[in-house]
């Protein structure tokens, strides 16, 4: 397995497979969460209704204690007990107290009110109710015979005023159980004694209605602006005391599951989000990772290619110098040959030397341009003259299309660099084709010059590297094309340096075309 593979797997093995587990468990449990959430929200709303609920009835409660106790006080001159007067006089709500003794049925009903009038008024409504009640009295009877003081709501269902009976089996006097009741104005109850409980309640965090569910109207809300209705409010639980009467609790600036759908999107968002920065992350680590071991692994090339590319032009140096230094050759004509052997070999040796102190000059910034106004036709036609031979002698044709106005900024040995360069990689990678086209140009404010060959080519994914340090393509025949690697890689740079780019064309097996742009002087 290759390096680069080995760490891709590393990387996902140990950092995006548990990762993406863990978004995706996230993910799949974040409705679960929801409906976990939304159940708590909602136990946590009924235990508030609850407490209203219990608070109000507290209230009632203790009225019926009152009222049992009271109830038998009589004062001179007073026609109330004067507990009962005073609890009516205390609880705006309570209307009216009434007693009517089990075993006689209506005959002696006593209605306790501050207002002569509303007695008169209440007295008929009271004993009809009485009179269609007689198997809850029944039932509340046996609830107390067994113990237990239970009050319960004797409304009618078709009620045309707020007032509501409640009545609760007391201790008689001249029958064993006595029926008392009050008569309540259900809307001052409301707003008596729910009201400021609700508005303790709610703060900023809720709105608390009561709803009558028979008129479908809203009595109260602590919302002066609310247009909740019966339906939309979030949770709604009967009001004890009046089971005509409904509590409604929601939240106040969204609904209870906007809320947690807003919660859960929040935090589905958030997790794509990490898992978007972490593949980024990684795929970036990967990338300089990929590149540091790229460039390693060219280095080591390097050290090979040039190790053999020294190799060979010593070994001929050598051997030619042993073999004239023994006297063995006679003839003039072989010794002239050896002697150029050694010549053109020794001419190679400083070429690879002085490419790679070139190269290491150039990468440390050491070497310094001196940037002028230059004639690009003319240096390429004196780097052509000097290399007229070398092309001519290994077969290639070229040529060079004439456009003498071509002036450039360039450093004037840089450029020959350049040329001599491409030049040297046309000859070397073409095989048949051996023809070479030089062409000038202007174009967005630089001149160009192009090199053209027919040779083996490059691929795409190969172009990609081909200006790194070190890079050659690994496919093909070594022999045929030995180098360092070092070549293009200081072409670009010396390029950039003087503010120009370097751009390639190529398909495999149909040749290249490498243009380099400079900035026009
Ligand atoms: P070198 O030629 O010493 O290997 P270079 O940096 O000059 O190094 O080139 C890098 C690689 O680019 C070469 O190994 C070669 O495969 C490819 N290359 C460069 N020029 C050409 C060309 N004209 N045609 C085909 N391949 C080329």
């Amino acid at each position: 397995m290759s390096a680069t593979r080995r760490i891709a797997l590393i990387l996902t093995t140990v950092f995006l497979i548990p990762a993406l587990f863990f978004s995706v468990y996230e993910i799949s449990s974040l409705t679960k969460d929801e409906k976990m959430i939304e159940g708590i929200y909602q136990k946590q709303l009924e235990a508030i209704l609850f407490s209203v609920n219990q608070t109000s009835d507290a209230a009632v409660n203790s009225w019926m204690a009152k009222t049992e106790t009271g109830k038998n006080q009589f004062a001179a001159n007073e026609l109330i007990p004067p507990p009962i007067k005073n609890l009516l006089s205390l609880n705006s709500s309570v209307q009216a107290v009434f007693l009517v003794d089990t075993l006689t049925e209506q005959a002696n009903l006593t209605v306790y009110s501050l207002d002569s009038a509303l007695t008169d008024q209440l007295r008929p409504l009271i004993e009809t109710s009485l009179r269609k009640s007689n198997a809850q009295i029944a039932q509340l009877i046996k609830y107390r015979n067994s113990g237990f003081q239970k009050i319960e709501s004797i409304q009618e269902k078709q009620n045309t005023n707020n007032f509501h009976h409640l009545i609760f089996i007391a201790e008689g006097n001249a029958t064993p159980w006595q029926v008392v009741g009050f008569t309540i104005d259900s809307e001052l109850f409301v707003e008596d004694v729910v009201a400021p409980l609700l508005q303790r309640i709610s703060k900023e965090q809720f709105v608390l209605t009561v709803f009558d569910k028979e008129r479908k109207s809203r009595v109260y809300s602590t919302e002066s602006t609310d247009t909740t209705s019966l339906s939309s409010a979030s949770l709604t639980k009967d009001l004890w005391a009046f089971p005509n009467y409904t509590l409604g609790i929601r939240t106040k600036e969204a609904s209870l599951q906007q809320l947690v759908r807003n919660r859960t999107t929040n935090n589905l968002y958030l997790l794509i989000g990490l898992d978007v920065v972490l593949i980024v992350a990684l795929v970036l680590a990967f990338r300089s990772v990929k590149k540091e071991v790229q460039l390693a692994q060219n280095k080591s090339d390097f050290v090979a290619n040039v190790s053999h590319e020294i190799r060979t032009p010593l070994a001929l140096i050598s051997m030619f110098a042993e073999t004239l230094e023994m006297g063995r050759v006679k003839s003039e004509e072989k010794k002239q040959e050896y002697y150029s052997i050694i010549n053109k070999e020794t001419h190679r040796l400083t070429g690879i030397v002085n490419k790679i102190l070139n190269f290491s000059q150039t990468e440390a910034g050491k070497k310094k341009l001196h940037p002028q106004s230059i004639n690009l036709y003319h240096e390429i036609k004196d780097v052509l003259k000097t290399y007229d031979f070398h092309l001519k002698s290994k077969g290639f044709e070229y040529q060079l299309t004439d456009s003498e106005e071509l002036n450039v900024k360039a450093d004037k040995e840089a450029m020959t660099e350049i040329i001599i360069n491409l030049i040297d990689n046309a000859v070397k990678y073409s095989s048949d084709k051996k023809r070479i086209e030089i062409t000038l140009g202007k174009e967005n404010g630089y001149g160009w010059l192009r090199v053209k060959d027919e040779g083996v080519g490059i691929s795409k994914s190969d172009q990609k590297h081909i200006f790194d340090k070190f890079y050659r393509v690994s496919t093909g025949d070594l022999a045929k094309s030995r180098g360092t690697g070092l070549g293009l890689s200081l072409v670009k740079q010396l390029v950039e340096q003087q503010k120009g780019k370097i751009a390639v064309n190529s398909e495999l097996g149909k040749g290249s075309v490498f243009t380099v742009y400079l900035p026009l002087s």
